[in-house]
């Protein structure tokens, strides 16, 4: 059983010691775990932030071998915390695990598992303390993106087909909406694959979207829990293991949204692909696109993570001529209605559209899936927009 265990379920020696109880009584109960860990809450926060001051935007070996130092220190304390309780706890880094990644850095994605190494320390008796969110391209340590130990964690469970992973955090349940934002939230008992993938790619941060596409490829069911309460929390499993499905089953977020506007784009065959490809070098995700053409010249704009903004303008502006004038909108959020129910069920953008309309919320972008619509917006909106949708939708917890 692999289990991986937050930042806020390690964040103080008591915490580390509630964790290593539990999992002393997991192994009298004739368990034979694996953990995972996170580093202990707010440090890789404020490892970020030091590496902020020195050299904004700088994304390379450097920060990640800074950010994954938070890990080394949880793995090492739990590991101290076990051993005092009689268990063989053996500490992990990615390199000693043979968990290697690809060398996009600050969002590397692993590639390989030494799954028989990590097979013959549970063989022998020991317990694996991995340290989540790390990996290793050549002899380079990397990290997976933030909140990336989930995916460690999946794929560790993937490498052993594992039937289940565990992942304890702060909170009870996966919710129909994030509880600091929404009021009057309900816990999410069951969610199928396909949606918690959107909901993490649309910003809900429960779970890191590469972990529960994962989880989805290998048939992983991933079980979110609290590491402070013994109750069961979300299931997130197939399709067809869930038998109700709500029209829309969460709201979700994402307030760290910018849009870039170009107008006329350079004219040119293949430009867009020239143009994406730019990007896409530079690991930056485009979400939303909308291009359209009319006798001044063709029209585009697109949706990138704020952070992610320094380096599109960079790259733009080497790219674009004096004439492809280039707009950026900042402090936006996407707000999105998730649920599988919406495959069969007409009318949920319509009812969508009204309730930001009734609030008078300017829209910037759409866009939809088969499952999922999503608007870009103004970020002081959002509040107002969540609450809207989550109510229209039923979500609330009576
Ligand atoms: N410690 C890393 C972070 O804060 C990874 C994780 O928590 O999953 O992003
Ligand atoms: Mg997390």
């Amino acid at each position: 059983m692999v289990k991986k265990f937050g930042g806020t379920s390690l964040g103080s020696v008591e915490r580390i010691n509630a964790v290593a109880d539990r999992v002393l009584e997991d192994i009298q109960q004739g368990q034979k775990p694996i953990l995972v860990c996170s580093a202990m809450s707010g440090e890789t926060n404020r490892l970020v932030a030091l590496a902020q001051e020195i050299y904004p935007y700088y994304y390379d070996k450097a920060y990640d071998m800074l950010l994954a130092s938070g890990e080394q220190v949880s793995i090492s304390l739990l590991s101290m915390a076990l051993e005092r309780r009689g268990i063989s706890a053996r500490p992990l880094l990615a390199y000693q695990l043979g968990i290697k990644t690809d060398a996009i850095y600050s969002k590397a994605r692993i590639e390989s598992v030494d799954k028989e190494k990590l097979l013959s320390i549970v063989n022998k008796g020991e317990v694996p303390v991995v340290a989540g969110f790390q990996g290793v391209s050549g002899s380079e340590i990397t990290t997976l993106g933030r909140g990336g130990s989930d995916t460690t964690a999946v794929a560790l469970a993937a490498s052993i087909n594992a039937d289940f992973c565990e992942i304890y955090t702060d909170v009870p349940a996966v919710c129909t909406a994030d509880p600091r934002l929404v009021k009057n939230v309900s816990e999410i008992p069951k969610l199928c694959f396909e949606e918690m993938m959107e909901m993490a790619s649309l910003g809900s941060k429960v779970l890191h979207y590469r972990s529960v596409e994962l989880a989805a490829k290998f048939g992983v069911k991933i079980h979110l829990r609290s590491s402070f309460e013994k109750r069961e929390g979300t299931l997130i499993v197939p399709e067809g293991e869930v038998l109700e499905n709500p029209v829309v089953s969460s709201v979700t977020h994402e307030a760290n949204t910018a849009v870039v506007k170009i107008f006329p784009i350079p004219d040119g065959q293949g430009i867009l692909g020239q143009l994406f490809a730019l990007l896409a070098e530079k690991g930056i995700v485009v979400d939303i696109i909308t291009q359209s053409q009319n006798e001044e010249g063709q029209r585009l704009a697109f949706s990138i993570l704020e952070n992610d903004l320094p380096a599109t303008e960079a790259l733009l502006s080497t790219f674009l001529e004096s004439k492809n004038q280039m707009t950026i909108l900042k402090n936006m959020a996407k707000i999105s209605t998730v649920g599988v129910g919406m495959k069969n069920h007409p009318g949920v953008a319509a009812r969508f559209f009204k309730v930001l309309n009734d609030l008078s919320v300017p829209i910037h972008l759409v866009t939809t899936s088969e499952i999922k619509i999503s608007a870009v917006i103004d970020t002081k909106n959002l509040e107002a927009s969540a609450n809207g949708l989550h109510k229209e939708f039923d979500l609330e917890n009576e």
